[in-house]
Parts: structure tokens; C-alpha cells; sequence
């Protein structure tokens, strides 16, 4: 896997830099979001959501997209997703424009729109069968991807009988199944208690690690996004601008063998109090 240079164009940020961090394969940017504005039509006149986004994103990257409520954080997800057209400005996918969603990018939600009274495998297994796969390859498939997230004992059970954690893994696996390239999860794991949130979130490092798929994470949880990414965005509040743009070994170093005890190192708290001050800054502006 090459390493690549990524340029930094936020000054705020120099000071953490060190550009051989960066995890990625290709010199081709895979995303590439452009100007984009997003406005919603509001009742009482238009909102504007999200300002002047510009970044590329290369294939490998684990980008984890940081910001306060409410600062558009969703809305550009929805809009890499193809939800959503941006009101100005390109997005493009291996430099062709985004238009609706399709397999390429599997989305993880919070809550996972799971359907309860099937099971755990149909949960799995429904996306390959909707695009017409026989029964014996989209159970195979559906199975395979069950093991890779330690399901492979509950695919009997129905999603009604599974915890919180469980469902999230159902939910992983049901969009890894189409084989996308890129994951995007928003704040897939807010919901969860502490420990539970640990083991989906060393889950979600190892199939990020072992597969090489691109993964766009949303979180407003800094010590998760120092865990995970490769790369943190830091979003400003409400209309959402890009404020920083991080390059992250930790996450690398843990998929390599080194301890979770990481975050308690001078290094990994000097990063956290750099991005609670680009975070709370945003709240002191108010
Ligand atoms: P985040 O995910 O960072 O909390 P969102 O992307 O959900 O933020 O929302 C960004 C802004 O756009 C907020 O001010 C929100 O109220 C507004 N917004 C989101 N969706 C809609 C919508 N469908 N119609 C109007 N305004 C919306
Ligand atoms: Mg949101």
C-alpha cells in the first residue's frame, strides 16, 4: 500500500501535521466534493445547512467528520449517500457526478432501519437478493459476512431479540454484503453504553484495516474519532464549513498491534485538546 502526501490547506492545523500518517492507495482522489452548498427550503425561508465543503477523499481512508449539532454533518453524508443533490457546487465518485444512491456506498444509522420480524440472515442476505441473487449464494453470502462481524450464532434470531450493540453489527454486515466502496456511517454507535461502543468500534477498525474500504464516519465524539480515523475533518457550527483537516496514525497504530492505552499517551491528548478548542471555540462565537 502506497503512502501519499495529502495536502493541508488549513493553517489552524500545522502544528499536528505529519503528513507520513496518511493511509491511502491511490494518487486518484475517490471523492471529490467541490463548492458544495447545501440549502434546505425552511418554513420560514431557506436554511442554509452547509457552505463552500471542498475536500477529496482517496480510497483507503477512514474519515471521521467531526462538528457540533446541527452543523450539517448528516446533510453531507446524505449527500455523498446520492439522498440529496447539493444546491451548488460538484461532488463526483471516481470523477463521475453523483446522481442517487446505489450500491457503490453502504450507509450505517444510528438506528439501524432493520426489519424486526425477519431474521437476523433475511436482514443480511436482502440486499444481495434484491438484486437477484439465487437463494444459495445470497445465504452464503449473508452467512460469511455474519461471521466477520460474530454474528454467526444469532442468524437464526430475530432483530427484536438482539441488544443494541447486536443490531449495529447486523447493520454493518448488511452493508458490507453488496461489497460497497465506501462505507458511510453516521453516528452509528451514539446510542450504545460505553463498553459495548469499544468492541463495535475495534470491529469497525479491523474491517477497515483487513478490507481497504473507504469508510466516512460521523461522530461528535472526539476520543472516537482519534480511535478510528485516519483523518479527522472538524466542521464549524451551523451553516457547516470545513475548519480542519487532520491527519491520524492512532487508529493505524492500534490495527498494527499497539494497546488502547494509546489515548492515554501525551500525543493523543495533545490532539484531543486541540479538537475540543476547534469545537468549543465554535460555542463561545455564539
Ligand atoms: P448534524 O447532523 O450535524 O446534526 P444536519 O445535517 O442534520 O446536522 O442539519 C443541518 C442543519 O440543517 C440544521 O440546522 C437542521 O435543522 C437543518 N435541516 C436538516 N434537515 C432539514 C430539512 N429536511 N429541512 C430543513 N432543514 C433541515
Ligand atoms: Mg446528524
Amino acid at each position: 500500500m502506497n503512502e501519499k502526501q495529502y495536502p493541508i490547506p488549513y493553517e489552524t492545523t500545522n502544528e499536528l501535521v505529519s503528513v507520513e500518517n496518511i493511509h491511502v492507495q491511490d494518487e486518484q482522489e475517490q471523492i471529490a466534493i467541490h463548492g458544495v452548498d447545501l440549502n434546505y427550503e425552511g418554513k420560514s425561508g431557506p436554511v442554509q445547512a452547509l457552505q463552500n465543503i471542498t475536500f477529496n477523499i482517496f480510497r483507503g481512508e477512514f474519515v471521521c467528520v467531526l462538528g457540533p449539532s446541527g452543523c450539517g454533518k448528516s446533510t453531507l453524508l446524505k449527500i455523498i449517500a446520492g439522498f440529496i443533490p447539493p444546491t451548488a457546487g460538484s461532488i463526483r465518485l471516481d470523477g463521475e457526478e453523483i446522481k442517487g444512491t446505489d450500491w457503490h456506498r453502504g450507509v450505517v444509522f444510528q438506528n439501524p432501519p432493520l426489519y424486526d420480524w425477519f431474521s437476523v440472515r433475511e436482514n443480511v442476505a436482502f440486499g444481495p437478493k434484491m438484486r437477484g441473487l439465487p437463494k444459495k449464494e445470497y445465504t452464503q453470502l449473508a452467512d460469511e459476512y455474519l461471521d466477520k462481524v460474530g454474528l454467526s450464532e444469532f442468524a437464526d434470531k430475530k432483530i427484536y431479540e438482539l441488544s443494541g450493540g447486536m443490531k449495529q453489527r447486523v447493520s454493518i454486515a448488511r452493508a458490507l454484503v453488496n461489497n460497497p466502496e465506501i462505507l458511510l456511517m453516521d453516528e452509528p454507535f451514539g446510542a450504545l453504553d460505553a463498553l459495548t461502543r469499544e468492541t463495535v468500534q475495534d470491529l469497525t477498525r479491523k474491517i477497515w484495516w483487513e478490507s481497504g474500504k473507504t469508510i466516512f464516519f460521523i461522530t461528535h465524539d472526539v476520543e472516537e474519532a482519534l480511535l478510528l480515523g485516519s483523518r479527522v475533518i472538524v466542521l464549524s457550527k451551523h451553516p457547516g464549513r470545513v475548519i480542519a483537516d487532520i491527519p491520524l496514525s492512532f487508529s493505524r497504530q492500534i490495527a498494527e498491534g499497539a494497546d488502547t492505552d494509546i489515548k492515554f499517551t501525551p500525543e493523543f491528548y495533545t490532539y484531543r485538546e486541540k479538537l475540543l478548542r476547534l469545537i468549543n471555540r465554535q460555542g463561545e462565537e455564539t
